[in-house]
């Protein structure tokens, strides 16, 4: 019991270090797996130790808030991505995981048109990058290019 405690606290460590699955519904859903295997080999070794009874209803009641606590987790890992420059990331899996939650941001406010918190999000997240970059070579080198006149914004 011990072990699948171990191991469980382990593939949910890897799971937040790499957020595997690009997709966010796969992902949440794996994430609560693996934070629900996590919560009942807990419970088995409490019951195991302490001998108490009644764990079936504690795993059950548990069980939302664990999938609620790695939905938030998984936000705040994925917002520490974000903040993160391009530059200081360890592996290419953190920077393509930045990649993807920024496309997901971009469909988002495309799905709620004139929803403001995305496009700001989405805006910061762009100016942020044009203060570090310094590529020549980079698009923001040449904003002037991506500026629409038609429709008098940028993009
Ligand atoms: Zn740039």
């Amino acid at each position: 019991m011990l072990i699948s405690l171990v191991s469980s606290g382990y593939f949910l460590y890897q799971y937040f270090k790499f957020l595997p699955y690009y997709n966010s519904t796969v992902s949440q859903v794996f994430g609560s797996m693996l934070g629900i295997y996590c919560w009942i080999s807990v419970n088995a070794l409490l019951t195991g130790l302490y001998d108490v009874s009644g764990s079936i209803v504690v795993i059950l009641v548990g069980s939302p808030f664990v999938v609620w606590m790695i939905k938030y987790l998984r936000n705040m890992r994925r917002d520490w991505l974000m903040y993160t420059p391009i530059d200081s990331f360890a592996t290419d899996i953190d920077c393509l995981n930045q990649i993807m939650t920024f496309q997901e941001w971009i469909h988002e406010s495309q799905k709620n048109y004139g929803s403001q918190d995305t496009e700001i999000r989405i805006k910061g997240f762009i100016n942020q990058h044009m203060l570090e970059c310094e590529s020549l070579e980079c698009v923001c080198a040449r904003i002037g290019e991506l500026y629409d006149n038609q429709t008098d914004s940028y993009l």
